[in-house]
């Protein structure tokens, strides 16, 4: 099959994230990824600065993690985790419990993001049966949140960006205060909890967790906000008996500079959702990690046992290149090179702070977004950035990075270049 008929197949069948069948964007093929670089079939290489939907960071075809799934391979690629248990899960979940703040842990694997999101919330309704507080069956949130694209993970990302008005009436209604307004590095006023604390005050007892995604709101804006918030939210949740639930899928592991954004504000959650890079971006799995009381509260009442259990739970090879990718990420120098990369990026792209169609640059450990005045075209602008060599997936008025933590200074001033010469023709 050549390129082209391979192309026009792709048109004719195959569905691509939010795309129309009829009149679909342009996709590039891909022949193989290595290191930052992705080849495309057509021979371009272009440096990576989407780290595949925040989930890469050691790079593709790294060779530990390759090691480490044909390893499990030879052992095992999948087993029932219903009735059995092996040495990949326990290890893993022995490091998820050392890294992740405070309290929390008990581990709950599953397939995604999205589906540890669905989780999350599951635990929370079931605790609070568990607990007798009936009336408790609802979500509140923060406005300009993204949290997958399944059900109840639809029901609380952002009312206006999200896909409540589509699905109305059929999505869950929650409560939503308004989006955290300070920015990270702004000056604290106490009074930003307000709206919070006067939803909590009226409707607290509907309501059974509070889910916010920590320090940034990603997919929903790339908004980063102050991590007091997060130290407000965590006070609130306690005064109202709230659960609270932090969504690191995108932001854990190194994202943000520190390993779990909740660090910023030194807050455990009750409950946390962990995707994407946990496997390296090598494939789809996630973890939900609680505290002791959420699960024993869950297990102490009928039916005695939290209600999930997927196909794939616990898989063997995502497990194996899980603990491989945690190896990687808590290696000594890991953060403070996020912290380098996060200066750099203040450095390259501070040319694109004063031009005519830029609004904000935000930069935050391994995360660069430039707020354009306008929305973007989508299809022209990555086209513009295939042509410089970069690999960039604009939305909105969002024109955003999150490198891998493996790119060089070489690699990071080529796609901040190439950033900024676009920009600067806008
Ligand atoms: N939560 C957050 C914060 C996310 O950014 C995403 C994905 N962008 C999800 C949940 C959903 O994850 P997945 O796409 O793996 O289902």
């Amino acid at each position: 099959m050549d390129i082209n008929e391979m192309l026009e197949f792709d048109k004719c069948h195959i569905w691509h994230p939010y795309t129309s069948m009829i009149d679909p964007l342009p996709v590039y093929p891909v022949r193989s990824a290595d290191g930052v670089y992705i080849e495309l079939e057509t021979g371009e290489k272009l440096i990576d600065g989407m780290s595949s939907w925040w989930s890469t960071v050691h790079g593709y075809n790294n060779p530990l993690l390759n090691d480490a799934i044909k390893e499990q391979l030879e052992k095992m690629s999948h087993v029932m985790f219903g009735g059995f248990t092996h040495a990949p899960a326990v290890k893993l979940a022995q490091k998820l419990v050392d890294m992740t703040p405070g309290v929390l842990d008990r581990v709950f694997y599953c397939d995604s993001g999205s589906v540890s999101v669905e989780v999350a919330i599951k635990m929370a309704l079931q605790y609070m049966q568990a607990k007798d507080k009936r009336h408790a069956t609802k979500l509140a949130t923060a406005r300009g949140g993204y949290h997958g694209d399944t059900w109840h993970a639809m029901s609380v990302c952002d009312p206006v960006g999200g896909m409540h008005t589509l699905y109305e009436g059929r999505v869950p209604v929650q409560f939503f205060a308004p989006r955290p307004s300070i920015p990270f590095g702004g000056e604290w006023n106490d009074s930003e909890m307000d709206p919070l604390r006067e939803l909590f005050e009226k409707r607290g007892s509907e309501i059974a967790a509070f889910i916010i995604e920590p320090v940034v709101q990603g997919a929903s804006g790339m908004w980063i906000y102050h991590p007091q918030y997060l130290q407000g939210v965590r006070k609130l949740c306690d005064e109202y008996g709230i659960l609270m639930i932090a969504d690191e899928v995108a932001t854990g592991f190194g994202r943000t500079g520190r390993m779990f954004a909740c660090e910023w504000a030194g807050v455990t959650p009750d409950i946390m959702c962990l995707g994407k890079a946990i496997t390296g971006g090598y494939m789809s799995f996630a973890a939900v990690m609680a505290t002791s009381d959420v699960a024993l509260t869950i297990s102490s009442r009928e039916p005695r046992s939290f209600m999930h259990g997927p196909t794939f739970m616990g898989n063997p090879l995502a497990c194996a290149v899980a603990n491989a990718s945690l190896e990687l990420v808590s290696q000594p120098h890991v953060l403070p090179r996020i912290a380098e990369i996060q200066k750099q990026m203040q450095l390259y792209l501070e040319p694109v702070r004063h031009m005519p169609c830029v609004a904000d640059l935000r930069v935050l450990g391994a995360i660069a977004v430039v707020e354009l005045r306008k929305p973007v075209d989508m299809a022209r602008m990555q086209k513009l950035c295939v042509e410089e060599g970069v690999w960039i997936r604009p939305f909105g008025k969002l024109f955003y990075i999150m490198p891998q933590y493996i790119i060089t200074d070489e690699q990071l001033a080529a796609l901040c270049g190439a950033m900024v010469r676009i920009l600067s023709h806008e």
